[in-house]
């Protein structure tokens, strides 16, 4: 579904990512991984397109992407749950909701807003309050609805735990397995290693911008290098 071939992301002097091949297959849930500054958000904003790759292809259903606007991939299905939600916290929950069909034309939108209020009762209980009373969990569950409201083919997570309390963080996960379930591919960027190879098919380690490992996750858990660098040799 997603062909990402020879991605360099360049910030001037500073080469983010190196050269990155990856792949994520129809349905797949695969995972980058990486520890601070690897350039994993790098990747991620290329594939969004708020960042111009200096090099490499970008193809989605076979459809090549690279030069597209952001705004032309969420149409295509490719959607983004940023890193640390940015969710728009002085609006309601219910209008942060309509933003993520903004992009839509077409009149299920509304129905697909009360899909997710039923999917998320807590969301659903508070949807004219301002989101910034929403806990961190929730409002990770708004960053996602938000994104599924515009019927993702694939949803890409930058460190969608991040902060949760350990309760939030296993029921994240249990959602991520049911919208991938639902067909939705997933990209998930991680630090929470062990979660991710969990959930996860395949997985890739970037280190200083480069590809190191490329795995299954299975074998990723299993693998020496990784578990000493992320897993504190466990
Ligand atoms: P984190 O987990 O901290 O988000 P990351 O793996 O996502 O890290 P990136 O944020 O992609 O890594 O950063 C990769 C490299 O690019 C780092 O050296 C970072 O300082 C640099 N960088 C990121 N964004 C910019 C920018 N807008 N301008 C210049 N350098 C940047």
């Amino acid at each position: 579904m997603l062909e990402v071939s020879g991605l360099d992301v360049r910030y001037g002097r500073t080469h983010a990512v190196k050269n990155a091949t990856i792949s994520v297959g129809e349905g797949e849930i695969v995972t980058v991984l990486g520890a601070n500054g690897a350039g994993k958000t790098s990747l991620l904003r290329a594939l969004q397109g708020a960042v111009r790759p200096a090099s490499g292809r970008i193809v989605f259903d076979g459809k090549d992407l690279t030069g597209a606007s952001p705004s032309a991939r969420v149409r295509a299905g490719m959607m983004l749950v940023p890193e640390g939600r940015q969710i728009f916290v002085s609006m309601t929950v219910h209008e942060n909701l309509q933003m993520g069909v903004y992009l839509r034309s077409d009149r299920d939108a509304a129905r697909d807003i009360e899909a997710i209020y039923d999917r998320f009762p807590n969301l659903a209980e508070r949807r004219d309050m301002k989101a910034s009373v929403l806990s961190g969990g929730e409002q990770q569950m708004l960053a996602i609805g938000r994104a599924l409201v515009g019927r993702p083919r694939l949803m890409m997570l930058d460190e969608p735990s991040l902060g949760l309390s350990p309760l939030f963080v296993s029921r994240l996960f249990d959602l991520i397995v049911e919208l991938n379930q639902s067909g939705i591919g997933i990209l998930l960027v991680e630090q929470n290693t062990t979660m991710a190879l969990e959930v996860a098919a395949r997985g890739y380690v970037l280190e200083l911008g480069s590809i190191v490992l490329e795995d299954t996750a299975e074998s990723l858990a299993r693998n020496p290098t990784l578990t000493e660098a992320y897993l504190g040799g466990h």
